[in-house]
């Protein structure tokens, strides 16, 4: 990800911040300009909205053979979420055997630091998921 891109969004990615549709009620994240079901009708009306960051898992992958930036997490287990809101998410689940988990589990996001983007150093932080206990 490039670093312009990395700022413009760190406030949406730190906070869980998506959008309301105005005019179907339908919530994106990441946040969207328009709605694509919607389309025009939806211009200005798309309203910031704060993901609960609760949910249920719909579905999971334990990940082997990870990007070379996650090497040092393998094995780690990939879900797709569906939040209370109704958005899904995908992003690691963690403090969980792998045997553990199951679709419908009741899980919640947690901020966590991802890495570091070397030689600057800058360190970047996005959610994971952990299951409610
Ligand atoms: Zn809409």
């Amino acid at each position: 990800m490039s670093i312009p891109r990395f700022w413009r969004e760190i406030r949406q990615r730190y906070k869980g911040i998506g959008v309301e549709c105005g005019n179907c009620g339908r919530v994106y994240f990441p946040p969207r300009a328009i709605c694509p079901r919607c389309r025009r009708n939806s211009l200005g009306k798309m309203n910031e909205l704060e993901i609960s960051g609760r949910g249920k898992v719909v579905s999971f992958t334990e990940i082997h053979d990870p990007m070379p930036d996650f090497k040092m997490l393998a094995p780690y287990i990939m879900v797709i979420v569906e939040m209370d809101e109704g958005v899904r998410m995908t992003g690691h689940l963690v403090d969980v055997e792998p045997d553990e988990v199951e679709s419908g589990m009741k899980v919640e996001a947690t901020l966590r630091k991802l890495g570091e983007e070397s030689p600057s150093g800058i360190i970047y932080y996005g959610y994971k998921f952990r299951p409610c206990r």
